[in-house]
């Protein structure tokens, strides 16, 4: 493979034509990045399945694994093992639940993987959807177990919410885990009875069938993870992928290198020559030293001095990178997190008022207009107003149901206007997904989360 930071250090700033060339070159020599999510009910085995697929991959080495199997036993869990290399605090080892969402990293033949665990307890769902709202596909877990796949699908179980839910993301491609089979005898007709009942209803749910691929696994035994199956009374019936194949054959999303240069600032420290510093994902389009930039909802331009990628400096970004800029021209004072630095011919639109389409989780109280919550967007928080109901949706054909609802209940599909108490800096989901998300959260516990359909009062300023 090309070494593509040596390869960016070199020379001086070219012209974007040079640049996209270059970065073509070097993508053709690199894997494709994925983001995956994975969901699914409690208890389905999410986390052993993940844990067992990492160990498989050698991300685990024998001896932390050694040391797992050690501490498991004495605590008369050894079926938690592989969910084990998931979790990282003592407090969720002891008490067998994975809270956060842990991030790891796997390679398939030609993707990089990055896995955002959605742990399915109920109490920490706001943390699978902080995974789904950056996924840009899913696996969906389900325990074929007799019972225990109906009670996952059934109302009150989290199988169907999830798959709403990452589909109202914008999540389009879903792996179907088909697991615990080996409770089942490997039993071909329970994995079809499941892919009929559940594949019906991800149909319905405005999935393409073309875009969803079910596999029998088993977590625990490693059945079918990395390698075709061993197990006979699999391999009599079951002649498709295994999981890895499955996670590979997902068409990777673009990165958007053709698209205005946006970068979200997420840290702003002293630099050690003059200027300072601001560091953040390039999210689309790519950034040159020398560049001027527009420091977005501030409007205030400045200039690129240095860019920097893992300490090593380098002439230019692409989306994609995270990244250390130096600025001159602007005053350190003026920039905060959460500000966009992005292209003055092709500014970041500024707005304090549009409407998006919103999914509710759980609230205590409906949402009514007047609602108050704090509006997470990248970095960026900021105190809002649901100031309008618009539709209340109809939650998988999105269809509208009622105009003008009086409120909003948990677990419901809506379009809404929103206020800010300041101007942000935010795009339409459909021009720039990265920027076009964002969270709803009150009181620390996430509300609902959204896309952007329509901005209004657009601030079109040139540099
Ligand atoms: P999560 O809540 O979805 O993350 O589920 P866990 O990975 O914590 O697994 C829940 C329980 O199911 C644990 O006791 C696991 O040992 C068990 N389990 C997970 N995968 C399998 C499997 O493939 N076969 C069997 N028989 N049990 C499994």
């Amino acid at each position: 493979a090309l070494p593509a930071r040596e390869a960016r250090t070199a020379g001086r700033s070219r012209d974007k034509v040079d640049v996209l060339a270059q970065y073509l070159q070097e993508r053709g020599h690199s894997k494709e990045q994925l983001h995956m999510v994975v969901i699914g009910h409690v208890d389905a085995g999410k986390s052993t399945l993940m844990g067992h697929l990492l160990y498989r991959l050698g991300q685990v080495t024998k001896k932390i694994m050694h040391k797992y199997e050690q501490e498991s036993k004495k605590l008369g869990k050894q079926s938690f093992v592989y969910a084990w290399i998931l979790d990282e605090t003592g407090e969720e080892r002891s008490r067998g639940i994975t809270m956060d969402v842990g991030q790891s990293k796997f390679e398939t033949a030609t993707k990089v993987v990055t896995l955002l665990d959605a742990p399915g307890h109920k109490d920490f769902i706001p943390n699978m959807i902080m995974g789904a709202t950056q996924a840009d596909v899913a696996l969906l877990v389900v325990d074929a177990t007799r019972g225990e796949f109906e009670t996952g699908f059934e109302s009150g179980g989290q199988t169907r919410e999830h798959a709403l839910l990452v589909r109202s993301l914008g999540v389009c491609q879903l792996g179907v885990v088909v697991n615990k089979l080996d409770t089942v005898g490997w039993s071909q007709e329970r994995f079809q009875e499941v892919v009929g009942k559940l594949g019906a209803f991800l149909k319905q749910a405005g999935f393409r069938e073309s875009d969803v691929t079910f596999v029998p696994c088993s977590g625990l035994t490693g059945e079918n993870l990395v390698s075709p199956p061993s197990e006979d009374m699999l391999l009599q019936w079951y002649k498709g992928p295994c999981l890895l194949d499955v996670v590979d054959k997902f068409k990777s999303p673009e990165r958007p290198i053709s698209k205005p240069f946006r970068l979200s600032i997420n840290d702003i420290f002293k630099g050690t020559g003059s200027g300072f510093c601001v560091s953040g994902r390039v999210e689309t389009g790519m950034v040159q030293v020398g560049d001027k930039v527009l420091v977005q909802p501030q409007n205030e331009g400045a200039i690129i001095k240095a860019l920097s990628i893992d300490d090593v400096a380098v002439q230019v970004a692409y989306a994609g990178d995270q990244v250390s800029a130096t600025l001159s021209g602007i005053d350190m004072q003026n920039v905060s997190v959460g500000y966009i630095l992005c292209d003055p011919t092709q500014p970041i639109p500024v707005t304090s008022h549009f409407e998006a389409r919103i999914v509710v989780f759980d609230t205590k109280l409906p949402i009514t207009k007047g609602y108050s919550v704090i509006l997470h967007h990248q970095s960026l928080l900021e105190q809002a107003v649901i100031t309008n109901l618009v539709a209340q949706l109809h939650k998988s054909s999105g269809e509208v149901v009622k105009r003008r609802p009086r409120c909003l209940m948990r677990n419901s599909n809506a379009v809404v206007e929103l206020q800010t108490s300041h101007p942000i800096s935010i795009e339409l989901y459909k021009d720039i997904k990265e920027l076009g998300r964002f969270m709803l959260r009150v009181g620390g516990v996430t509300v609902a989360a959204g896309l952007v359909t329509q901005v209004s009062k657009l601030t079109v300023i040139l540099f």
